[in-house]
This record gives C-alpha cells, sequence and structure tokens, in this order.
C-alpha cells in the first residue's frame, strides 16, 4: 500500500524517535526531512537521495513504492516488450504505460518450411501508422509433438528472427530442451500450474526466466499458487486466468486489475496473459484479442497471422496506450513531398500527427510537388492551436522565418489553412512582401485548390 506523506516522514531520520543526529541536514536538496518525505509521497523524487535511512525502514519505503503490477520485461536482440507497471484502471485516470504485446503462436507440429514463413513473415511485419512503427512483439512456441528434439528445432527457427519469446510446454525436459535453444533469448515460461509449478519454478529460477502461471477460473486458488510460487523466489510472474470466454475473462482480468491496484492484493499484481484463439469460437478470436488488448491483456497470444487480422489490433493497441495528456506530434520544419521546385507551392500546418499526415498524404496522393512546412502548434491540430493561442501570426512568421523557407522558393507566397484564414492580414503586414494565401478547410480538398487557385494565382 502505498504510503502517505507523514506516513514516510516517521521513517525518515527527522521523523524517529529520537531523530537520527543528520536529521534535517539538507543533502539530499531539501530543507527538511518532512519536505522531501513529501516529494518521495508525490513520486517526485528518490529514496536514494537520503543516505540516512536504516535498512529497515528502506525495506518499508521500497515496498510501498513497488508498482502494484509488476513490470515484467522480455527481450531479444533489439526488440523488447514489457507489460505491467500500470497504476490505474482507467486510461482517462492518467494513462495505460506498457502496450501488451502481441504474440503468434507456432506450434512444432508445422513442417518447416512452413514455420520459417510464418516466423519471417511475423518479424517482417510492420506499418506506418501516422509516423510511428507498429510491429509484432514477439513469437510463442509450442511443444505440441511432445519431443525434445523437435521443440528444440523450431525455437531455433523462431529464435533466429531475434523476437521476444515465450515457450509453451508443461513438461520440465522439454522446457529445458527449448530454454537451450532459445539460448541467449531468455523466453517468459507457460506454463506452471497445480502439477508441476515446483519443476517449473526451479527451471525458471535457475534460467532466471519470467514464469507464466495458469489457472482454472478460480481467483482464489491462482493467487495461492502465485504466493507459492513467490515464496520459492520467483518475482518475474506472469498469470493466465484459465478463462477463455468473452464475459468470464473481462470479469477476472477486472476483478484482478482492480485487486491488484485499488487493495494492493500482490498476489493478483502481475501482467496477463491470454489466448483468444482459444475462445469459444475461433471465427470470434480478433474481437476478443481486442478484448484482451482494452482490458487488460499483458500478453496477448494469437493463433492466426494475418495482416488483416493484426493490423486493427495493432491500430487500436496504439490509440488506447498514447498518453491522452500528450497529443502525438511531427517534428516542425520543411518537409518536401513529390521533389519540390524553387516555384513550388509552400503550403503550412501545424504539428499534430494526423494533421500532417492528413495534408501529406493529400499532398502526395494529388502528385503535386509541395513544402509543406511544419509549425510547432504543441502537437494541436489547427484550429486546436489557433483557440489556444499556440498557432497565430507570430506562430506563421516566426516558422517561416526560422525554417529559412524564402532560401529553397523563388516566390513569396505561403498557404495557410483556411480554418485561420482570419491570420492572413495580420501575418502579412508582418511580413511585407509576402502573399498569404488562404488554403482550404479541409485537406481533401488540397488537390482542387491547387489545380484552381494556386496554378491560376
Ligand atoms: Fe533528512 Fe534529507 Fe538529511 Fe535525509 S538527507 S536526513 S531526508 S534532510
Amino acid at each position: 500500500m502505498a504510503l502517505s506523506g507523514l506516513e514516510i516522514y516517521k521513517l525518515l531520520p527527522g521523523g524517529i524517535k529520537p531523530p537520527h543526529p543528520k536529521a534535517n541536514c539538507k543533502e539530499c536538496g531539501y530543507p527538511t526531512c518532512l519536505a522531501f518525505a513529501m516529494k518521495l509521497a508525490a513520486k517526485q523524487a528518490e529514496l536514494s537521495l537520503c543516505k540516512y535511512v536504516s535498512d529497515e525502514a528502506k525495506g518499508k519505503l521500497e515496498a510501498s513504492a513497488a508498482p502494484p503490477i509488476r513490470l515484467v520485461a522480455l527481450s531479444a536482440g533489439d526488440r523488447k516488450v514489457q507489460a505491467g507497471n500500470e497504476i490505474v484502471l482507467f486510461r482517462h485516470e492518467k494513462t495505460f504505460f506498457n502496450r501488451p504485446g502481441l504474440f503468434v503462436r507456432v506450434k512444432d507440429t508445422l513442417p518447416a518450411a512452413e514455420m520459417k514463413a510464418l516466423v519471417d513473415a511475423v518479424a517482417a511485419y510492420e506499418v506506418d501508422y501516422v509516423g510511428i512503427k507498429l510491429r509484432m512483439d514477439g513469437l510463442a512456441v509450442e511443444a505440441a509433438v511432445g519431443d525434445a528434439a523437435k521443440f528444440a528445432d523450431a525455437v531455433k527457427v523462431a529464435a533466429a528472427v531475434k523476437m521476444p519469446l515465450i515457450l509453451i510446454a508443461k513438461d520440465k525436459a522439454l522446457m529445458e530442451a527449448g530454454l537451450n535453444a532459445a539460448a541467449p533469448i531468455v523466453p517468459l515460461l507457460y506454463a506452471a500450474d497445480e502439477s508441476n509449478w515446483q519443476a517449473m519454478s526451479e527451471l525458471a529460477k535457475a534460467k532466471k526466466a519470467p514464469l507464466a502461471l495458469k489457472g482454472k477460473g478460480d481467483l482464489q486458488a491462482l493467487a495461492s499458487l502465485a504466493d507459492q510460487v513467490k515464496g520459492a523466489g520467483l518475482e518475474n510472474l506472469v498469470l493466465d486466468p484459465g478463462t477463455r470466454g468473452f464475459g468470464d475473462s473481462l470479469q477476472i482480468a477486472t476483478q484482478m486489475r482492480r485487486l491488484a491496484i485499488k487493495a494492493n492484493q500482490r498476489a493478483c499484481g502481475f501482467p496477463l496473459i491470454t489466448f483468444p484463439g482459444e475462445g469459444p469460437d475461433a471465427a470470434l478470436e480478433a474481437p476478443l484479442a481486442a478484448q484482451h488488448v482494452a482490458k487488460y491483456g499483458g500478453f496477448v497470444v494469437l493463433d492466426h497471422f494475418s495482416p488483416a487480422l493484426v493490423y486493427p489490433l495493432l491500430v487500436l493497441r496504439q490509440n488506447i496506450y498514447t498518453d491522452p495528456q500528450k497529443p502525438i506530434q511531427v517534428q516542425p520544419g520543411i518537409y518536401e513531398i513529390n521533389s519540390p521546385k524553387p516555384d513550388s507551392p509552400v503550403m503550412m500546418t501545424t504539428n499534430f500527427s494526423i494533421t500532417y499526415f492528413a495534408v501529406a498524404n493529400e499532398i502526395e496522393g494529388s502528385g503535386m510537388p509541395a513544402w509543406l512546412l511544419i509549425a510547432d502548434a504543441e502537437g494541436m491540430s489547427v484550429l486546436t492551436a489557433w483557440a489556444a493561442g499556440k498557432f497565430d501570426a507570430d506562430k506563421i512568421v516566426k516558422t517561416i522565418k526560422t525554417t529559412n523557407i524564402e532560401s529553397k522558393i523563388s516566390h513569396k507566397k505561403i498557404v495557410i489553412p483556411g480554418a485561420v484564414a482570419v491570420l492572413s492580414g495580420e501575418v502579412e503586414g508582418e511580413m511585407p512582401g509576402w502573399s498569404i494565401m488562404v488554403g482550404p478547410r479541409e485537406a481533401v480538398d488540397i488537390p482542387s485548390y491547387y489545380k484552381n487557385v494556386w496554378k491560376s494565382a
């Protein structure tokens, strides 16, 4: 449970009885121990700034500062995916931090050539979404045959593309063969249950691998299993509640998130792993996966892979896990579209990503060469920025001057968005010799504006 500022103070040198000789020494950078305690409570300072906290107090303070849902990370080469560390139930309360990893299951029953083709396709899949690269996160290799050599071969094929891995096997010897084949990648081991948790825990501990625990839809039993495994010395756990339907998996995932965040139930405070392809109807894998992305999957393992299946999930995930307090934005500056020449038009808009891509795509699609001037409007769209005073005449003038667009063009004309037509006179007043043209209000009208207005201007 998070401690209040006063509770923290009672553990610091100034708050203990009798006070530590160094109480209020200011070495932490704060005038008193109480001021430091308040900063710690607000998570605006690090405990390590005070060298005089006793070990016992340190233990209590660190435990209280631990996130309610443990962070579990998987990596391979330059790819990394992590789940957990969430602190709210709903995104609008603050934000969600770690996007659920999207994995594709490959079984060792697949013929080698098919497996390689699938693994390569998953690894190579990448789409550009408003300037953000969306990719799959990893592969889950399942020992379906039950043969260690066969499983190891399959794991090697998956490991070759250097994506984070999940190994699926129930038997310790099989899992060990997979783990050795995956090296140096450290995969998530799936899964320990009531029948094999001791053997799997030993293996996970020896290989420093995270371990998934599988339940049977009974939250109490899964929490007890988590406590047992934690007692065996493992902290990096992932939970599979064992539910597979829409209603039951939503209910248990919500319950677990609530218990972890609101009641600080540490046994529920681990990321979830889900298998939407194992739902009641395989044809509903996509909507079930979407539910898990929204609430509250940490690692989502798909049984199929195709752009049509994964693209909507990646976009949904991106939308949910984008911090609503930080608009997605592109770099301000000059963007050259369709190899512009000195006599090409200069169009200006703001650096909100969606605005930028709407305008850039229309220009690109029209085949019109143009200079696109992007003003720094703190990531806001044109009208929002104008209303907030972030895209006014001064900002337009500043953008024209700081980008030095003048050195690239043979005319002195700038097209500003139609939504801020009201600014044209003021900008012209500040930029003698320049002609400030008013473009269309909507990006979709840019091609016809080019044909009908710019060319005849
Ligand atoms: Fe108090 Fe800060 Fe000195 Fe620690 S370093 S004893 S918190 S004033």
